[in-house]
């Protein structure tokens, strides 16, 4: 069946801006008829994640969104991960690399060479001849495992912005903590979950061409990509906690329901007039993906002061 995600993090409570990803992402699934499952995203199994997935799952709830089956965790599956990661390798498509963060800078940015986008991999530990790789292992540097890319751009159409552009480099699949990365985790876990759109924020976008490119590697099918633009606070910048009332749980305590914010977000992304109290099952009737704003949303101040 075709089926909808909203794939979060347990890393805090959900904010504005994730509740208005995950509103996007369960009227897309819901206005076609999919299911919508939600997947924690906790590969780095952080302590406080089983406290932050409750209140995550307790926040959806409250605001209506109801999702399908049973939550998914990532760190229940690396064995999955690690089977792709296999198989990759197999293909001779992997290679270790020991490269440090500064490393890559400094490479990226050295006067000499072809010039590398910023925050591109420039390719250090891709071709190192035996002798180099031998010397590699034994300086017991940790070790992340790399993707052989083609180096090349891809355009992916995505359904609320539009031709998304973005260099396909050699993402790292396994880090050199032994965790599997975020981008093969997604792509494995988008097609063993049926998922066939994958609606979420915007800082991602540029990810999507790389996730394309892996899930062919791996002979998954094709995901549709919305990305929806971000929320930022009063002053401009990203949406943070000194921005004032950015949780829901922050926003019932002003004195606003659940419909009421449901309404903001929904006010905010064009599919009611006015900012009043609605429930997500009310919007699901002529969701159109392709008419939302394709533009960041900026919180004015009166929306996180008390009501
Ligand atoms: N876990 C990511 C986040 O919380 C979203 C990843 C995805 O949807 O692909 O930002």
């Amino acid at each position: 069946m075709a089926t909808g995600r909203f794939a979060p993090s347990p890393t805090g409570d959900l904010h504005l801006g994730n509740l208005r990803t995950a509103l996007v992402a369960w009227l897309a699934a819901r206005s076609a008829g999919s299911a919508f499952v939600v997947r924690m995203e906790d590969l780095d199994q952080v302590q406080a994640s089983t406290d932050h997935e409750r209140s995550q799952l307790a926040d959806l709830a409250a605001l209506g969104l109801d999702w399908d089956g049973h939550v998914v965790r990532q760190s229940e599956r690396f064995d999955r991960y690690e089977a792709a990661i296999a198989r990759l390798t197999t293909a001779g498509l992997t290679y270790p690399c020991s490269c440090t963060r500064r490393e890559i800078r400094e490479a990226a940015s050295a006067p000499h060479g072809d010039p590398v986008p910023d925050g591109a991999y420039p390719g250090t530990c891709r071709d190192l001849t035996a002798a180099e790789r031998t010397e590699q292992l034994a300086s017991g540097r940790p070790l992340a495992l790399r993707l052989r890319g083609p180096g090349t751009e891809r355009t992916i159409d995505d359904d609320v912005l539009g031709p998304v552009t973005a260099l396909v480099d050699d993402v790292v699949l396994r880090r050199n903590d032994g965790v599997p990365a975020y981008n093969l985790a997604v792509v494995v876990d988008d097609a063993a979950q049926a998922i066939d759109q994958v609606v979420r924020a915007d800082d991602l976008a540029s990810s999507a061409p790389r996730q394309r490119h892996l899930a062919e590697l791996l002979d998954l099918p094709p995901v549709r990509y919305a990305h929806v633009p971000l929320v930022l606070g009063p002053t401009g910048d990203r949406l943070a906690k000194r921005d004032g009332a950015v949780t829901l749980a922050d926003q019932l305590t002003t004195g606003r329901t659940a419909a009421d914010v449901c309404g903001l977000l929904a006010c905010s992304l064009g599919l009611v007039a006015a900012p009043a109290p609605v429930a997500p099952a009310d919007l699901v009737d002529g969701f159109d993906l392709a008419a939302l704003p394709r533009a960041p949303w900026t919180l004015a101040l009166e929306d996180l002061a008390p009501a």
